[in-house]
């Protein structure tokens, strides 16, 4: 059985963002990632667009700096049998199989289980 490090539990984000929404239509607009702040233009299109909102006071309303929070999963991380830390991802039937010894765990517990060809069908 591996050993639990840290149960799956979920983490909050928050990003900060560049962003326009079109007049008269919330569900359209711009956003730019930011840094320091100040928007990341990587691309010549985003630069281009950026520019464009900034000139164009009366399509989009200028938003400013917007949080976005986000959450996401983070998989239980366990010490396997051999000694490996693995994430208990679950790709494969809520199982995972650990990257240096090979050994299949479930992801709910981290209980050993046999390799995936052994499983049987129930029979009820
Ligand atoms: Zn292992």
């Amino acid at each position: 059985m591996a050993k639990i490090i840290k149960k799956a539990h979920t983490e909050k984000s928050v990003e900060l963002r560049r962003e326009f929404r079109r007049k008269g239509d919330p569900n359209s607009g711009f956003s730019f990632a930011v840094s320091d702040r100040v928007p990341i233009l990587a691309i010549p299109e985003a630069e281009v667009n950026y520019n464009w909102c900034l000139q164009h006071p009366e399509e989009v309303d200028d938003l400013g700096i917007v949080e976005k929070v986000t959450f996401g999963k983070v998989s239980t991380l366990a010490m396997c049998e051999c000694g490996e830390e693995i994430w208990l991802t679950g790709r494969y039937y809520n199982t995972t199989q650990c990257p240096n010894c090979g050994r299949w765990h479930c992801s709910t517990s981290g209980q050993e289980l046999n390799p995936p060809d052994e499983w049987t069908e129930m029979r009820r």
